[in-house]
């Protein structure tokens, strides 16, 4: 089994939405199509990144690429391939450590690898990983939350209330909004801003707050998370994400031992041993606290499942595990590896975010198609653009 023809775009995902910390309106992305030959079999994989991260052209054409094609894939029972060695192949000459954008651009070839050896075992990507990884146990459907709540020139309270009620009219029943993003505003004004956002959204969800999440995308320093998390204690919200710098993981183990309710964090640590860190230093507690790692955006599946090798070893379930990203991606893999979930944006970074067209919400639940590899073919929006590379 050999890879015959990688093919790369970038594509505009760009929007006038902000978060805390940046605006989307440059936004691209990576597309590639992979196509692996096996005697008279053939199949296509796609791959893209999700959002938050830019599209990765120049590492995919000088590095990654070249050291793919030609690439002998070693077949596997189930028909398809082990993409390991590929990984492997990508990551020659590559020091550990310090890994910048590039797992983005191994992510985004890794994908496309997952999505051809599933097509060519005929099986979706979440019962081929059910199969290979986890005695054939696949979740019936997966847990999803709107994603939501951005920052919009000319936004207020009303608009905010709208589009949670789109969400909820969509079948979603748990949403998350962005905060801390006033910009210039002192800490306290800040605060009774977010507050008034935030009790307006509580009162669409009959006051429950296990059904919002807020987001701070990585936007405060210590002080300011540990006031806005004594603000936020009596709401009992579903969980307070990314309050801190990714990176700095000995300021979460002390909001860690003020906050009460669960945080949530991860998608922007882009390996297993950046996991690891977090798991070992970040304070965070595995019988309430959310891992958010994207494997499109940290190199992929085959690194990711390094990661939850290692979360079990220390004592975490896959169950804490809600991927970033609102993509088909990481829906089969929680799915089909029992995680606890997966990220939705069903109004923003179209057409990438989403999932197949026949697939509705239900209770913020959603079932898997049956179509072959990880499901593109079954999302018109996204394929239109994928068939144009293929
Ligand atoms: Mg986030």
């Amino acid at each position: 089994m050999k890879i015959t023809r990688i093919r790369q775009a970038v594509s505009p995902i760009s929007s006038a939405i902000a978060n805390a910390y940046i605006d989307f309106s440059k936004m691209t992305a990576s597309v590639v199509a992979v196509t692996v030959e096996d005697g008279g079999r053939s199949a296509t994989g796609f791959g893209f990144n999700s959002n938050g991260r830019y599209a990765q052209e120049g590492l995919l054409r000088e590095r990654f690429i070249p050291r793919l094609e030609g690439c002998a894939l070693p077949p596997h029972a189930d028909g398809g391939f082990d993409p390991a060695p590929a990984w492997a192949a990508m990551m020659k000459n590559e020091k550990p450590g310090g890994h910048g954008e590039r797992s983005v651009a191994v992510g985004v070839l890794d994908m496309a690898l997952w999505d051809a050896t599933a097509k060519l075992a005929n099986k979706p990507l979440w019962k081929l990983l059910a199969d290979r990884f986890n005695g054939g146990e696949a979740d019936p459907s997966a847990w999803i939350y709107a994603a939501g709540g951005y920052y919009y020139p000319g936004k207020g309270v009303g608009e905010l209330l709208e589009e949670m009620r789109r969400y909820l009219g969509l079948g979603y029943s748990v949403v998350k909004m962005k905060i801390g993003g006033a910009p210039g505003t002192p800490l306290k004004d800040a605060l009774r801003e977010d507050i008034t956002r935030i009790e307006a959204v509580l009162g669409l969800l009959g006051g429950d707050g296990s059904r919002l999440c807020v987001d701070v995308n990585g936007r405060f320093g210590l002080h300011a998370a540990l006031a806005y998390g004594a603000a936020l204690t009596p709401y009992g919200l579903r969980w307070y994400e990314e309050p801190l710098d990714p990176l700095d993981f000995s300021t979460h183990a002390t909001l860690a031992e003020h906050y009460p309710h669960p945080i949530a964090t991860g998608e922007n640590l882009f390996s297993m041993v950046d996991a690891r860190n977090l798991i070992r230093h970040g304070g965070l507690r595995p019988d309430r606290d959310v891992l958010q790692f994207d494997p499109a955006l940290s190199y992929g599946l085959v690194e990711y499942l390094r990661t939850l090798d290692m979360l079990r070893a220390h004592g975490w379930s896959p169950r804490r595990c809600v991927p970033h990203g609102g993509h088909q991606f990481a829906l089969n893999i929680a799915v089909g590896l029992g995680l606890g979930g997966n990220e939705s944006y069903p109004e923003v970074f179209a057409p990438f975010g989403g999932f197949a067209d026949d697939t509705p919400v239900q209770d913020s639940r959603i079932s898997m198609p049956n179509a072959p590899g990880i499901g593109f073919e079954r999302k018109n929006d996204l394929y239109a653009v994928m068939r144009r590379l293929a």
